[in-house]
């Protein structure tokens, strides 16, 4: 059986260290914003590149207290992929904005930068790119569109922990990055979390009090703020794995590079993830696309391999989002990719023969296609 992701394999790597970081907070009698928090936010800041990282409760958290310290809201649109996972719209709707999807560019999977500036109306207030799957996006095409139009830039990097765009890792291109600790993320926590990096003190202060009821002293409150705090015993226990996420990744790499080899003669029927010199992806996921999508993925789980699909549903076909009325058709490139894709196991812990047979159940099953 080769798992899509083996958390328990991953966290287990770092016992020892994640026992200790959980006794040292234990013992210290403080659990939310102290040394801990702060130890994790200056580090992931220096790790990331950027001048500040505050610490949150989760990734929606950390997009959407970032456009409400921007405060956009009822009357405002964001600009959003059409090809995300619902969380980058969920910000926008949550703090009364309108989501405004682009289509993505259909190699990249990632919003095509040449279609944002048709999206842009008087009402555009930010334009959110997705690092999606890991890769980063068209950051130099979208960071100059949004200097023409006076908008900010909110990247949602929750896939994205050490991808880097030509030779910068992702951390402060844009005016911020969300980023999420869930656990299945390539940096996680053993639990929810989050966090905002960002090179504007102005922002970054805004954010340490919105995130804290809109105080800065307590029990003296600035504005209507909110409880979404990464905790000290989840910082910890970040702060134990980061040293690790550089290597993690490299193993990624090395396991999305056996597959684009691998699976390079059956490239006609399975669409691998096109290479870019200029961009080094985390690989969160490695999605292929096929038309034969259901079939492929039943002949691998009847071998023992586990895949999943990311994701099934556009989110403007969510009922969730049935109130924007956006049928079926409206957003083309996006519906195919959605009909089309499925995700290989990937991960800091598998080995090199687990991707060996993931390659040969899969050449198999396309070889029994006609
Ligand atoms: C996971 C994820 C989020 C949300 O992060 P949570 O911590 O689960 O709230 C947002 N955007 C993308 C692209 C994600 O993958």
């Amino acid at each position: 059986m080769i798992p899509f992701l083996d958390l328990r394999a991953i966290n287990q790597v770092h016992r020892a260290d994640l026992v200790a970081a959980f006794e040292r907070v234990l013992d210290s009698g403080w659990y939310v914003l102290g040394q801990e928090v702060e130890k994790f936010e200056a580090s992931y800041a220096k790790w990331c590149g950027a001048a500040h990282a505050i610490g949150v409760g989760n990734g929606l958290d950390a997009l959407s207290l970032v456009l409400r310290a921007w405060e956009i809201g009822p009357g405002d649109e964001v600009i959003v992929p059409s090809n995300t996972y619902i969380a980058s719209w969920l910000a926008v709707t949550h703090v009364g904005a309108t989501p405004v999807p682009v289509e993505p560019d259909v190699h990249s999977f990632n919003i095509d930068p040449n279609r944002v500036e048709a999206a842009i109306s008087p009402r555009t207030r930010a334009i959110m790119p997705v690092h999606l799957y890991g890769r980063p996006a068209e950051m130099d095409t979208i960071l100059q569109i949004a200097e023409r139009h006076g908008l900010r830039v909110l990247e949602d990097g929750a896939q994205a922990h050490g991808a880097a765009y030509r030779g910068k890792k992702i951390g402060a291109h844009g005016d911020a990055v969300a980023w999420s600790f869930y656990p299945g993320k390539n940096l996680g926590a053993l639990g929810d979390g989050g966090a905002v990096t960002t090179n504007d003190m102005g922002l970054a202060n805004r954010l340490r009090q919105l995130r804290n009821y809109g105080s800065k002293v307590k029990y003296h409150n600035e504005e209507i703020g909110f409880n979404s705090r990464l905790d000290e015993l989840q910082a910890a226990l970040l702060s134990a794995k980061l040293p690790f996420v550089e290597s993690d990744n490299q193993h990624r790499t090395r396991v999305a590079n056996d597959y684009l080899k691998g699976l390079a003669g059956i490239s006609s029927i399975l669409e691998l993830p096109s290479a870019d010199e200029d961009l080094q992806s985390a690989w969160h996921l490695f999605v292929v696309r096929s038309k034969h999508r259901e079939i492929l993925m039943r002949r691998l789980a009847a071998a023992g391999v586990a895949t999943m699909i990311h994701y099934p549903v556009p989110p403007h076909l969510q009922p969730a989002y049935a109130t924007l009325g956006m049928a079926r058709g409206r957003f083309p490139i996006s519906e195919r990719l959605h009909d089309e894709v499925f995700s290989l196991p990937i991960g800091p812990t598998q080995s090199a023969d687990q991707t060996r047979a993931v390659i040969d159940v899969l050449t198999n099953a396309v070889a029994s296609l006609d």
